[in-house]
């Protein structure tokens, strides 16, 4: 099986959790731009980040044989603080590197104006670099909060054909596939979508531009639920093909859309500007043994 993780924030994940998920089945990922979980204080917290995403993530995941691209933006919940909306005018020289596929996360989390503002300027920007977007769908309200996401994206220069709608649920993957976006569902532990409501919604709605993720981070969360969802689609009765779709074309076709998404594992050194992830010097074998 064959996994492509469209959303997972493995700035916050171990070195145990990347040999899992490429035992596993990982090859792709994919690194969204979100906050800390506690509030940044200035835009220069976020350029430290996204080099970080850019760089050290990227070779860190290349040692353990996966590939990592990611979306840049300022996200929803820090789009409401004065001293991180300032960013926003350093994401055009982001939004021109290779390795960034998307514009994102953005989206609503409290649907306050300041968020409006944020989601126009970056739906803008996401159009001017022929980027797509990922646009995270709130956890509170979702249905109002769709419907309001829904009309900004169809009202931009964007359009909805080329935003993914995340954190889908039972109560709006219906009005998010009407709206012709792609479907994101993150399957978490122990809330929201787990794996039988996933192979549910499959069942009902269908695997065209469905793409499954972890979304995980340094919350409770498991970066292998991509892989569980693909055995549990098996076990229902779904083949392997519709598995491949959902857990590796619909992810490339996707974020394809940029014509930046490069596949092929990426060559590198041992060292990223001079860092390695080996903590002291590498064991030798002693000669003669
Ligand atoms: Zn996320």
């Amino acid at each position: 099986m064959r996994i492509f993780d469209p959303h997972i924030h493995m700035t916050s994940r171990t070195t145990d959790d990347y040999e899992a998920m490429y035992a596993a089945g990982v090859r792709a990922v994919v690194e969204p731009a979100f906050w800390l979980g506690q509030p940044r204080t200035s835009p220069a917290s976020f350029i430290d980040y996204f080099d970080a995403l850019l760089g050290w993530e990227p070779f860190r995941a290349a040692q353990h044989g996966i590939v990592h691209h990611c979306t840049i933006a300022l996200n929803p919940k820090e789009a409401n603080d004065p001293r991180c909306t300032p960013v926003l005018a350093e994401l055009p020289r982001y939004l021109v590197k290779d390795q960034v596929v998307a514009v994102g996360e953005i989206g609503y989390d409290s649907m306050t104006p300041a968020e409006d503002h944020a989601m126009e300027v970056q739906l803008q920007l996401a159009a001017d670099h022929g980027l797509p977007a990922l646009v995270h769908t709130p956890h509170r309200d979702k249905l109002e909060g769709l419907r309001r996401t829904i009309d900004v994206v169809r009202g931009s220069a964007l359009g909805t054909g080329r935003a993914l709608l995340d954190h889908l649920n039972e109560s709006t993957v219906k009005e998010a596939k009407d709206s012709g976006a792609w479907l994101g569902f993150s399957v978490y532990p122990d809330t929201k979508m787990d794996e039988e409501r996933m192979v549910a919604v499959l069942k009902e709605y269908g695997p065209d531009k469905v793409l499954v993720n972890s979304a995980a981070d340094w919350g409770k969360s498991d970066p292998l639920k991509t892989r569980k969802v693909g055995e549990a689609m098996l076990a229902a009765g779904f083949g392997e093909d519709d598995v491949d779709l959902v857990l590796w074309r619909n992810p490339v076709a996707f974020y394809s859309l940029s014509g930046r998404l490069r596949l092929e594992a990426a060559a590198t050194g041992a060292t990223h500007e001079g860092n390695s992830i080996l903590r002291g010097a590498p064991k030798t074998v002693p000669a003669g043994v």
